[in-house]
């Protein structure tokens, strides 16, 4: 399936990429002739010091047993690479795509979902709740600071609504500050494909983080996640004899492509059945028509029940939660209690912004290394 299809297959009059409102920015930027505003996108989030520091930020595993587990940073390659694949197969628009992709991840804080939920118990105790899709559109629109003639990265139109839209859709009535994003609308195609190659980015590759871990056996993954008993039957019949290991990447490849085309041919379906012929006709279906199948979705579904009691629950990952949940929250309270010990600039901010929300952005933005750092100096201020 992968490739491109043929012209009038293509759902190309659809595609968000010649809409002038989305690739317009909010302050005013010369266009550049050798590159598209997409593409100029996807250099600023690139460029952005939050991007590199997913680098230092856990996807699962926050203990660094392999150099092989994948960081932020790399979960968002793969991300990247398949919703590049689905768009250009689609004839939707590749840059945005990849834009989005790149930085559908950039709010998250460090120590993965365990930090997340922990930033968001803190901040619930001060009237307030921790969203990543919302911290990054913060990140994007005020805490990168590269530009003389405005804070934040100055990014289309098009790539901050997908920030907020690419995965939930958000109230009006509860969010009135989105005002801008369209919120009764769905978001393009572009934005609604992200959800899911970051589904099918994951679902690969926790299966091969955890055998990497030892905290996941290669057999019993064969004998409970029918997707991947399904690949893996079909590999060994290819290749008799193989190493066991092998044979388990060739399964979790041949799954990825299995979901990839799988996402690409309903999407299609579901455009050609209501008859959409322009980006209009994406942004008012009552649903999303980025999807999977259902026998896809049965396997999406199955599988993540897997992973869920299989590995994020295990007793090895509790206890890197329960240790993160511990780092952030002491954080949390030390800054809440001491804000004059928060860097000059968060202390700033406090007045427009609210002591508890400083508090949460400053953490949020840490890796895990730094995260720890400050967890061992502030146990030994308070010790003092
Ligand atoms: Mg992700």
């Amino acid at each position: 399936m992968t490739g491109t299809l043929p012209a009038d297959l293509r759902l190309c009059a659809v595609s968000a990429g010649a809409d002038d409102v989305l690739r317009s920015r909010l302050y005013p930027a010369p266009e550049r002739p050798s590159r598209t505003a997409f593409q100029r996108d996807r250099e600023r989030i690139v460029q952005a010091r939050a991007f590199r520091r997913l680098a230092g930020k856990t996807q699962v595993f926050t203990s660094r047993a392999s150099d092989h587990f994948r960081s932020r940073l790399t979960h968002t390659i793969e991300v990247a690479q398949i919703a590049r694949c689905v768009a250009q197969t689609l004839g939707l628009d590749e840059d945005l795509a990849e834009a989005l992709a790149l930085v559908h991840d950039i709010g998250h804080p460090p120590f993965g979902h365990a930090g997340e939920r922990a930033l968001d118990e803190c901040l619930k105790r001060h009237g307030l709740r921790f969203d990543h899709n919302l911290h990054a559109l913060r990140i994007v629109e005020h805490f990168e600071q590269r530009y003389a003639a405005h804070r934040g990265l100055n990014l289309t139109l098009g790539v901050r609504e997908g920030i907020v839209k690419h995965s939930r859709d958000y109230s009006a009535d509860q969010h009135p500050e989105l005002a801008a994003y369209l919120l009764g609308r769905r978001p393009p195609l572009e934005a609604q494909i992200i959800d899911l190659a970051d589904e099918i980015a994951y679902l690969t590759a926790d299966l091969d983080d955890g055998v990497e871990s030892g905290l996941l056996e290669i057999g019993h993954i064969r004998d409970h996640v029918e997707i991947l008993t399904h690949c893996y039957d079909e590999v060994e019949r290819e290749h008799r004899g193989l190493d066991a290991k092998v044979l388990f990447n060739e399964a979790l490849q041949l799954m990825q492509n299995v979901l990839t085309d799988d996402l690409i041919a309903t999407t299609l379906a579901n455009a050609r059945a209501i008859g959409a012929a322009s980006l209009d006709d994406v942004r008012d279906h009552p649903s999303r028509l980025a999807t999977f199948s259902p026998l896809a979705e049965s396997y999406r579904v199955l599988e993540k029940r897997y992973l869920y009691d299989v590995l994020y629950t295990c007793s090895a990952l509790s206890l890197e939660h329960d240790k993160a949940e511990e780092v952030v929250t002491a954080l949390f309270d030390f800054w809440i209690g001491e804000p004059q010990e928060l860097p000059s600039g968060y202390v700033e901010q406090i007045e427009t912004e609210g002591l508890a929300r400083v508090v949460a952005d400053y953490i949020a933005g840490m890796t895990d290394s730094f995260i720890l750092l400050q967890y061992a100096q502030i146990k030994r201020t308070i010790r003092r």
